[in-house]
């Protein structure tokens, strides 16, 4: 299998291409398909896999062709840690760099004014650890009536640091019409409940 079989467009093959990627990983090759076909994708995969990817890279394709409102982000990434949130950051400046989106991230230790500005011009792509996204929303400074693709990344670590309360809220707050991606390393029977939760006949995945 190729990039190109996926169905992803000619700017993004472009940039994976550039990116010195000549396969997909097993990840990419299951799920970019799925994700394409605005499927909700349950993702069972560790970091190293090529995980990123196999999200951001059909995220991407989907998000092409409108613009985000000004405190209405069209889409959510939700990572545990700050460094994991970076790292997804970097990911979409390489894969959307013929695209004309934007993303914007929201975690601790960041100045909240800069943050703030940013949303009012319009966020594509809201990459956020749950705390400051709960933060700004209670300030009325973002609004999720337009986030109708969700991902949420590293379920199992979200869980060991105590974050589903928030997530769950968070997830509460977006529209009940939309598209979810859920990844974990592990299964545990808590993190089934969340996706039996938040996922609606979703694609499984394991690798
Ligand atoms: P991740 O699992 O998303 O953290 O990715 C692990 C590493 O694999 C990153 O350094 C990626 O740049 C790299 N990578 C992702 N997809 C591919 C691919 N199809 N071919 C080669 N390297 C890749």
């Amino acid at each position: 299998t190729t990039f190109a079989d996926l169905g992803l467009s000619d700017e993004l093959l472009r940039a994976v291409t550039e990116s010195g990627y000549v396969h997909p990983t097993p990840i990419q090759e299951q799920a970019i398909p799925y994700v394409l076909m605005n499927r909700d994708v349950l993702g069972c995969a560790q970091t190293g896999t090529g995980k990123t990817a196999s999200f951001v890279l059909p995220m991407l394709d989907i998000l092409t062709g409108s613009r985000a409102k000004a405190r209405m982000p069209r889409s959510l990434i939700l990572e545990p840690t700050r460094e994991l949130a970076l790292q997804v950051a970097e990911n979409f400046e390489k894969y959307g760099k013929h695209l004309k989106l934007n993303h914007a991230l929201l975690i601790g230790g960041e100045s909240m004014n800069d943050q703030r500005d940013v949303l009012e011009k319009g966020v594509d792509v809201l990459i956020a650890t749950p705390g400051r996204l709960l933060d700004l929303f209670d300030r009325g400074r973002i609004l999720m009536a337009d986030c109708k693709l969700l991902v949420i990344d590293e379920a199992d670590r979200m869980l060991d640091m105590g974050f589903i309360p928030d997530v769950e809220r968070i997830v509460g707050m977006l529209p009940k019409i939309r598209q979810t991606l859920f990844f974990s390393a592990t299964m545990a029977p808590e993190i089934r409940r969340l996706a039996d939760a938040f996922l609606s006949n979703p694609k499984e995945i394991a690798v």
